[in-house]
């Protein structure tokens, strides 16, 4: 889509505000990395209604279907009725709702951990953990394709970045070696939410020991997809207990919204009165806690949903490889076709769209220059048939922008 040309800008107004808008905004043109919102009606299901059409949604974390399931809306309409709608303050003002305090021991449970504590997004969390537990004078180790709410962590903490090669273990491990930080924080994504790759945690856990690190993993993308009934990474590794901090999030697979730190008591009482994303925001509404736990019993009772996505998953990945295309990696649901350049990432999107498919041209600053890329997602509620399509459409379009022959 071309990017929309303003209306003019009113001459009272050259040299301007408005001027600096609009001379940055030319920029982002200039470089093809326009953004803009496409509507969308309807749940996040495998198909939305956009632009008065039905197309299958290929860009959604909506990982098992769940947002949109009727028991959660059930659950979570029951707790408006209850409960009401907001949580009036932080929870160290207005109180902890039982919806949190159930909330949380259900996330400690199901992590394997002593305690939790809720965060209201996951780029929240992030960033409230890592600027609350480190400061100048410690050092924070961060593979370079970790989310940019992790980046944004380290960056507020004023720690020295050690930022190492994508799962390069070698290199991580020099830089530990040559560290002199008081405190040293290894910090990854589980799953590498734009490659669908998933980092090497037993290698980092060994790592950690032998140093002296903490370790910090964000199983935004792993919560839900692997591990027993969708614990997570670090559940399905068996390193439950090996990692100091695990961070979680509650929009993707779990169908709802917010986040979660899970760990020992100490680390959480130490976030509770540390952590500022905690401590100067309002908490989460309870009755979207209310959908949380309703989701997670659903997880527990019906295990074939995540035997189903990685099923779909596999297949998928495997027509989009046999079609000769680059999917950076990928073992997860989460399966990118690297295209390249912005141009021709952008055509390609644009044909697929066309052709009735929802799938994002996504491109630098979420992904390093020269790699963009189309960022597909499966879902358990997708089809065979719907992701044989979805990848037939992909190589077609593929081959007729000359990424494969
Ligand atoms: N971590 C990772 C790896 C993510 O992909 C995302 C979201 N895309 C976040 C954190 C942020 O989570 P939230 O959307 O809840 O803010």
């Amino acid at each position: 889509m071309t990017p929309p040309r303003p209306t003019q800008i009113p001459a009272e107004k050259t040299g301007s505000f408005e001027d600096y808008l609009e001379t940055e905004l030319d920029r982002v043109r200039a470089e093809n990395r326009w953004r803009f919102f496409r509507p969308v009606t309807g749940s996040q299901g495998p198909t939305v209604q956009a632009a008065g059409r039905e197309l299958l949604m290929l860009a959604s974390n909506n990982y098992l279907g769940l947002a949109g399931d009727p028991r959660i809306s059930e659950a979570i309409g029951e707790a408006l009725r209850t409960d009401g709608t907001g949580s009036g303050a932080s929870r160290h003002i207005s109180g902890s709702m039982d919806r949190h305090q159930e909330l949380e021991e259900r996330l400690a449970a199901f992590k394997g951990t002593e305690a939790a504590v809720l965060y209201n997004t996951g780029y929240m969390a992030n960033v409230g953990i890592i600027s609350s537990l480190l400061g100048p004078g410690d050092a924070v180790f961060s593979d370079e394709l970790n989310h940019a709410s992790i980046i944004d962590g380290c960056r507020l903490s004023g720690a020295e970045k050690e930022i190492y090669r994508h799962s390069d273990m070698n290199d991580l491990e020099r830089r530990l070696k040559k560290t002199a930080a008081r405190h040293k924080l290894i910090v990854t994504d589980a799953v590498f939410s734009m490659d669908g790759d998933v980092a090497k945690l037993r290698e980092i856990a060994d790592l950690s020991r032998r140093y002296g690190a903490w370790t910090m993993v964000d199983e935004a993308h792993a919560t839900g997809v692997f591990g027993r009934s969708g614990r997570g990474l670090v559940d399905h590794l068996g390193l439950t207990g090996k990692i100091d901090i695990v961070m979680g999030t509650l929009g993707k697979s779990l169908g709802g919204f917010g986040a979660f730190a899970a760990g020992s008591r100490r680390l959480i009482d130490f976030l509770i009165n540390k952590s500022r994303m905690l401590i100067f925001t309002t908490a989460l509404p309870p009755a979207v806690c209310a959908g949380v736990i309703r989701a997670l019993d659903i997880l527990e009772s019906e295990p074939d949903r995540i035997a189903r996505l990685h099923r779909l998953s596999a297949r998928y990945r495997d027509r989009l490889v046999s079609a000769g295309l680059d999917i950076c990696g990928s073992v997860t649901p989460i399966v990118p076709v690297r295209i390249g350049p912005e141009d021709r990432t952008l055509a390609i999107a644009q044909d697929l769209w066309n052709e009735g498919f929802f799938s994002i041209a996504i491109r630098p600053p979420t992904v390093p220059p020269g790699t963009c890329r189309i960022r597909t997602t499966v879902m358990a509620t997708h089809t065979e048939a719907d992701l044989d399509r979805a990848a037939a459409a992909i190589a077609t379009a593929c081959q007729r922008h000359g990424v494969i022959h």
